[in-house]
């Protein structure tokens, strides 16, 4: 197999020619198809998370076929399109497993992080975490769906039922899960960088009702808002931007301190949550929907070798949507 690895944190990636591995029991080997680039691997990269690793391949948006299968997994077959997101593996014994909390278990893997990803050829999966995929829709265009899908899914779940939604960054995960609200029948507040005249384009384009910056409130309050952007100050921007009673819902796995601010943008029960990888059921529930809501992902596609350059275009907000790397 051949991979994008990051040998030294900060990058940039190599290109490295690595045996196949075979798949232990539980596991299988995936021939990957597709896998999409997320702000996080940016985080990985950067060494902004935790007990970084390394070497590592990062990539956790993965869509592929299952070439080898592992002892004791039954449910997947050769062949079959499965897709690979961000929590890898859980321990099922831990407090949090047990309570139908994996996302939070204590003893997790994280593919692209912790375990090897998909910025390669090929990956060893936990069976669990391999989700079979319809056939709708090619590798490139599902592979979006398996972080900036799942994990903004949650997010709108964890945002509750309220018709007015913001969402603060309007990148990869915005804009699917703007199709998904304005699907569920919501109105989509779309919150870009001040001055973003394309990406607030964008975001009307996928039916927002209202975009402008993020330093502007909204024409009426707002029953929730996401931010998916990793600035800390867009908190208390986005309570203020509430009604009573309102929630904010921090989906990024990293964001920059959040300033202090006045209690009274938090009284009258607006809350502050934050979102945490995903469960096994998230991941069911949104891909069996998926289909259903004919979400378009907005991908612009690079091929495998050239991982660092659609890095830097993310990170320098060049294209919209999301990236996807092709082996
Ligand atoms: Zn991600
Ligand atoms: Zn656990």
């Amino acid at each position: 197999m051949h991979a994008m690895v990051l040998e030294e944190l900060h990058g940039p990636l190599v290109w490295r020619e690595l045996p196949d591995r075979e798949p232990g029991p539980g596991e299988v080997r995936v021939r990957i198809g597709a896998c999409a680039v997320c702000r996080t691997d940016l985080h990985v990269i950067d060494g902004e998370l935790p007990d970084p690793r390394v070497p590592i391949i990062p990539g956790h948006e993965i869509v592929g076929r299952v070439e080898a299968i592992g002892s004791g997994v039954e449910d997947l077959a050769i062949g079959q399109r499965v897709g690979i997101p961000w929590l890898g593996y859980s321990c099922g014994v831990c407090a949090y497993c047990r309570n139908g909390q994996e996302n939070l278990c204590d003893h997790p893997l994280f593919t692209g992080y912790t375990r090897d990803g998909g910025y390669a050829t090929a990956t060893i999966a936990d069976a669990r975490y391999a989700f079979p995929l319809a056939d709708g829709g090619t590798d490139v265009e599902l592979a979006p769906l398996l972080c900036a899908g799942l994990i903004g899914w949650r997010s709108l779940v964890m945002a509750g039922d309220g018709l007015r939604l913001g969402l603060y960054g309007f990148g990869a995960a915005a804009h699917i899960v703007a199709q998904v609200a304005k699907w569920q029948g919501r109105s989509v507040y779309a919150f870009t960088r001040p001055g973003d005249a394309a990406s607030q384009a964008f975001a009307r384009t996928l039916g927002a009702v209202w975009a402008d910056g993020s330093d502007q409130m909204p024409p009426e309050p707002l029953d929730a808002a996401i931010i998916f952007a990793t600035a800390g100050e867009l908190v208390p921007q986005a309570l203020k931007a509430l009604r009573k009673g309102g929630r904010v819902v921090c989906a990024g796995v990293h964001m920059s301190d959040i300033p202090s601010f006045a209690y009274d943008l938090l009284w009258e029960e607006r809350q502050i949550v934050s979102v945490a990888n995903l469960t096994r059921q998230d991941g069911i529930d949104f891909l069996r929907l998926a289909p259903d809501i004919g979400i378009v992902t907005h991908t612009t596609t690079y091929p495998l070798e050239r991982a660092n350059e659609a890095l830097g275009d993310l990170r320098h907000g060049r294209f919209e949507g999301a990236a996807v790397l092709v082996p």
